[in-house]
């Protein structure tokens, strides 16, 4: 049987950026990934779905020097982000978060990105073998660790010291691997499930007319679709192409919502929630229909994404998880759940989750990643959690409502944006969110917004 010493399963952002600092420790890394067809690239490679923006102190979560990044990666440098509501909106010109990237963010060609992050392993020496799936992985104690015999889907076995997870929000191998450490009534297949946590993605690619497309700005909309973290967005790509998607929880039932006639892309004679598709189109026809003939003046780019311009993808709007580091096993990235619940940036924190991960494999040191991740990334969990939590509940008037505050706080911040309790006073409405923001913060301090604690975990 093949023996390795770190097997990462997923070459995406997470298991390319850990199969890139194992090998650079000097490890024997190989990459299993499991190869989806793209429009965009010629041959299979990882999955590569993503509206792809990039925030300036973002940059410095991924441990990145943007100067590193290859110009073929990065589509459009950007302004700011638009927020929209039913009839308020406000747009930010900063994030208010230190950053040694100069510029507010960019949009980039995300398969471009996991391209180069697995030239990058590749050149330290890391194996990315693309093409056949893993099936499934068996933990057994041996030699006071663990060794971990992964089956990929043609047969082929083989056995590894130490094994990362990067397989995505997905979590197809994530869940049954974690669930030989936790007892059956506490299985990571029944807590991480996805219908039970997760959110579904769905994005077209679209050629705007000029006039119309804003090349400065991503721009979102809440309140205008029912559900939890669910709005739709637009992100422009290169030339007059935009990436126009939105995200939904899995499953959502018509009959549950409060007021649908409060939300303008719910129509009166719905008998249930809108598809991905229909959603785009009723976007963009609430946007430009008067003007334009949406499906003739607005084509989808068939050259691109996943299949004829279209992609739809499982999301993990949810908390993180710990590892089973006693097991010499981590879970990075979109698997461990470090996508944010607010806004769905993710790539960032794979990235970092997946360097940290990969380096102590390789060491031998895997028992401080737990901590090392939250001493890196923690402080955005936190955030995006306690955000989350936030406006969980919020319909169409709570985001009118902040956005007319944040446009307020703004005007109070000197041209910049940042939220302080000074700031928050200015506005009327500004002291309440602040303090709800403030009481969420506390109540997920000191890694309380952790799903899946190691101690539960029987290592
Ligand atoms: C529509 C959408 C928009 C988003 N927008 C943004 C954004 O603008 N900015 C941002 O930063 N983030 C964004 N995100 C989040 C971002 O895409 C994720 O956080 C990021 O991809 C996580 O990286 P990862 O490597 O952990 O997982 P993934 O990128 O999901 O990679 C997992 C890989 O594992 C492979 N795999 C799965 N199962 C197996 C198996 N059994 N065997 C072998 N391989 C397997 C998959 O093929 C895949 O390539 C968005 C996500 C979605 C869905």
């Amino acid at each position: 049987m093949e023996r390795v010493d770190v097997a990462i399963v997923g070459g995406g952002p997470g298991g390319s950026s850990a199969a890139r600092t194992a090998a650079a420790a000097g490890a024997d890394a190989v990459v299993f990934e499991k190869g989806v067809p793209r429009e965009d690239r010629a041959g299979p490679g990882p999955d590569s779905t993503d509206a792809a923006g990039m925030l300036d102190y973002w940059l410095d979560l991924m441990d990145e020097d943007p100067a590193d990044i290859p110009d073929e990666v990065i589509l459009r440098e950007i302004d700011g982000a638009a927020f929209l509501g039913p009839s308020e909106d406000v747009f930010l010109q900063s994030t208010g978060i230190d950053a040694t990237y100069d510029g507010f963010g960019f949009c980039y060609h995300r398969a471009k990105l996991d391209d180069w992050l697995r030239r990058e392993a590749e050149d330290e020496g890391a194996d990315y073998r693309v093409g056949t799936g893993v099936k499934d992985v068996t933990s057994v104690a041996a030699n006071g660790g663990y060794r971990h015999r992964l089956t990929l889907h043609d047969g082929h076995e083989v056995e590894a010291d130490a094994l990362v997870l990067a397989d995505g929000p997905g979590r197809q191998i994530t869940m049954p691997t974690l669930d030989q450490f936790l007892p059956e009534d506490e299985s990571a297949s029944v807590r991480l499930a996805p219908p039970e946590t997760n959110h579904i993605a769905y994005q077209e690619y679209r050629r705007f007319p000029e006039e119309v497309f804003e090349d400065d700005r991503i721009s979102f909309w809440w309140g205008w679709m029912p559900g939890e973290t669910a709005y739709p967005w637009v992100f422009p790509n290169d030339g007059t192409v935009a990436r126009v998607g939105l995200t939904m929880p899995i499953g959502m039932d018509l009959d549950d919502v409060e007021n649908p006639e409060d939300y303008r892309l719910l129509r009166e004679d719905d008998d249930r929630i809108p598809g991905g598709a229909e959603y785009v189109r009723r976007l963009l026809e609430e946007l430009y229909g008067d003007e334009y003939d949406v499906e003739e003046d607005f084509p989808r780019v068939e050259s691109r994404g996943k299949s004829k311009g279209t992609e739809t993808y499982p999301i993990s709007s949810t908390c993180p998880i710990e590892s089973p580091t006693g097991a010499d096993l981590a879970v990075v990235g979109g698997a461990m759940g470090a996508t944010s619940a607010f806004h769905e940036g993710g790539t960032h924190v794979a990235v970092r989750t997946g360097k940290i991960a990969g380096r102590r494999a390789a060491e031998g040191t895997l028992d401080g990643y737990n901590a090392e991740w939250k001493d890196a990334i923690g402080s955005e969990i936190l955030r995006n959690v306690a955000i989350a939590d936030v406006v969980g509940d919020f319909g169409p008037g709570d985001w009118d409502r902040t956005f007319r505050v944040t446009r307020q706080i703004q005007d109070a911040s000197d041209g910049g944006w940042s939220l302080s309790r000074r700031n928050a006073a200015s506005a009327s409405g500004g002291l309440k969110l602040y303090a709800a923001y403030k009481r969420a913060k506390f109540r997920y301090r000191k890694g309380k917004y952790v799903q899946v604690r190691e101690s539960e975990y029987e290592v």
